[in-house]
């Protein structure tokens, strides 16, 4: 029988192998972004139409190729990086398989004109399939630009594949931020269908950051720096509270490579329990570095998952130096609900020794005497403060918070009531309100006693509050002295636009919404100035979420979402005032039961549930 193994075609193996590089356009980015950056560029521009289906090109002033180099480039596994296996341990390079521009070449139509430094010419070349359709001299700027149209011409099928020009463009843009978070010293433009994108100078990683994310994000990172022997990191994470219901930005880069690690990533989210509630997801911009020879890059072809050889000493240095950092930037824990402050432990105090207390002894106290401890206490107790109250409570400790509440009263009713308050006394205190736990305002009713959370009351209240002015366009505006100047996005700043009558309605006022500039002229009474940033970032992005689900209209969505922003929280201190207009308020609203969000608002403890405790 004849021989059937043949040797496959080089434009053939090519567009094999391409399909494992090449699997959208933001491949081809980032194929050519890294060769740019290992050609020594220090600005790079990249120009994207359509999404990348129609042109992804990108252009550097690095080191370019000579005319032999250029041809060569092309070929399957033409690399200049490295040229034995051992190099594979040691690799400074993104890129070292030879390999991305062949498989280009072999699905796209490229256009390649590179000049390196010392040559007058550059050289221009023209590829289709992996065939040279022409090679002329050029007259350019030292570098190399390659174009790309086309993409997948010859295949179809994958072409077919390929999602809306937007969603292409998203990944490109997940790509570009991925190159450009890790190269802070190079300037990057980025240009799609004819308008510039990002504009980054060169800078530091911080300022990149905000250059990429928003100028806001500057306030909102806190470094993270430390060095051992197995490994050395350093970057930045979001404040505990600015972390997102939706992943958001969470990068890590090792060796200066974005990778993927869940294991790692579980390492930071570890470090921000107790900080964030569980659905939350925290932000960071992680690197780390470590030895080249400890590392395996070469796992998947597309580069991003990573075998590091010690993981577990990584994770837990990892963890901890984050811990330290969210600790050492006094990061307080602001969701934590159950957990009292009170009880911790500074964090400048953590690492001091402990000073034995000094314990003084009174020679003449003579338990005996006339003024003892008993009329002490009644004295205070004549005179309840707010703070005194909660002082009651403070060191309590019950998983059932309403059995702590009613065991307390039980307690002070049944032993100090009679001694403690008058009659008169008792019923004044008691026909007013307290906060108990800053979590609940309590007051009392006829059939008993009112406990109001006064987290979701809130939220009822502006809840109803904001439905009526978006509906009714009677919104109170305080103008601002200073008016604010807020950098958005081009997605935020879609949605800003779409929402902005309703803000309106609500009481916000906009002096210009273009150019990513919105100028914010006035706002909500109930919208403290300080926050207006932070409240128009939250409202974009649950805005964003909540209407996904389609079930509710504009108007629901807004008022819900500003009554979750803005509504005071669980830990927050009201005063007198604040109480009873918070019982006064909710019980004006519609429907005073539910909050916005379908949680019971409050409840009413009866004479008769107290009585049963005393059975
Ligand atoms: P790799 O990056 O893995 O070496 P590529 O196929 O991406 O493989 O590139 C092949 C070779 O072409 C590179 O090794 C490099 O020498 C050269 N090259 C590619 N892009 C550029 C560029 N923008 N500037 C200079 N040389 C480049
Ligand atoms: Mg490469």
């Amino acid at each position: 029988m004849a021989d059937i193994i043949k040797l496959l075609p080089d434009h053939v193996a090519n567009q094999i192998a391409a399909g494992e590089v090449v699997q959208r356009p933001a491949s081809v980015v980032k194929e050519l972004l890294e060769n740019a950056i290992d050609a020594g560029a220090m600005s790079i521009k990249l120009i994207i139409k359509d999404g990348g289906k129609t042109l992804i090109q990108v252009v550097d002033d690095g080191k370019g190729m000579s005319e032999t180099d250029a041809r060569l480039s092309f070929e399957r596994h033409a690399t200049s990086k490295i040229s034995s296996a051992q190099d594979l341990f040691n690799l400074h390079t993104k890129g070292f398989r030879g390999e991305a521009l062949a498989s280009i070449a072999a699905i796209a139509h490229v256009d390649m004109q590179t000049r390196l430094e010392g040559n007058e010419v550059g050289t221009h070349i023209k590829i289709e399939g992996s065939k040279i359709v022409s090679q002329e001299v050029v007259a350019m700027p030292k570098g190399t630009s390659i174009s790309v149209k086309n993409l997948f011409f010859n295949i179809p099928a994958r072409r077919n594949f390929l999602k809306s020009n937007q969603v292409e463009l998203r990944h490109i843009t997940d790509e570009f931020h991925r190159v450009a978070l890790v190269h802070p010293n190079i300037a990057f433009h980025f240009y799609n269908n004819g308008s510039e994108i990002f504009s980054l100078p060169k800078t530091k990683h911080r300022q990149r950051i905000a250059h990429i994310f928003g100028s806001r994000m500057e306030d909102r990172l806190v470094p993270v720096t430390e060095e051992t022997e197995v490994v050395k990191i350093s970057g930045f994470i979001c404040k505990p509270e600015f972390s997102k219901k939706s992943r958001g930005e969470q990068f890590f880069f090792a060796n200066d490579r974005y990778i993927k690690s869940p294991y790692l990533h579980h390492a930071v989210v570890a470090a921000f329990e107790g900080l964030i509630k569980t659905d939350m997801h925290p932000g960071y911009f992680l690197y780390l570095e470590v030895d080249p020879s400890s590392i395996d890059i070469n796992i998947h072809p597309t580069k991003t998952e990573v075998k590091f050889d010690d993981e577990n000493t990584l994770y837990a240095i990892l963890r901890s130096t984050i811990k330290h950092s969210l600790g050492q930037f006094n990061v307080a824990p602001v969701l934590d609900f159950d957990h009292d402050p009170n009880l911790d432990t500074p964090y400048a105090y953590k690492e001091k020794d402990a000073i034995l207390p000094k314990v003084t002894v009174d020679a003449s106290f003579n338990p005996f005497k006339e003024t003892g401890t008993v009329s002490r206490v009644s004295r205070s107790f004549q005179k309840p403060s707010t703070k005194g109250w909660e002082g009651l409570y403070e060191g309590l400790q019950s998983d059932a918070e309403g059995d702590t509440f009613s065991s307390v009263v039980i307690e002070s009713e049944g032993e100090e009531q009679g001694t403690l308050y008058s009659e008169d006394e008792l019923a004044e205190h008691m026909a007013t309100t307290f906060q108990l736990r800053r979590k609940f305002v309590v007051s009392t009713v006829k059939s008993g006693m009112l406990v109001i959370h006064q987290n979701r009351a809130h939220e009822r209240i502006l809840f109803e509050k904001f439905l009526g002015e978006i509906t009714v366009k009677e919104g109170v505006s305080q103008q601002l002295l200073f008016p604010l100047e807020l950098t958005f996005n081009k997605q935020d700043l879609g949605i800003l636009n779409e929402i902005q009558e309703s803000l309106t309605n609500i009481g916000f006022a906009f002096e210009s919404l273009e150019h990513e500039m919105v100028k914010v002229t006035g706002v909500p009474l109930a919208v403290p100035e300080s926050g207006i940033g932070t409240v128009l970032d939250r409202l974009i992005s649950d805005y964003k979420e909540g209407f996904s689900d389609g079930s509710l209209s504009q108007a629901e969505v807004l008022a819900k979402v500003l009554s979750k922003n803005l509504a005071v929280k669980t830990g927050d201190v009201l005063d007198q005032e604040s109480q009873l207009a918070l019982v006064n308020n909710l019980f004006a609203c519609k429907e005073p039961t539910l909050s916005p969000f379908q949680k019971l608002t409050y409840t009413i403890i009866s004479e008769g549930d107290i009585d049963k405790k005393f059975s």
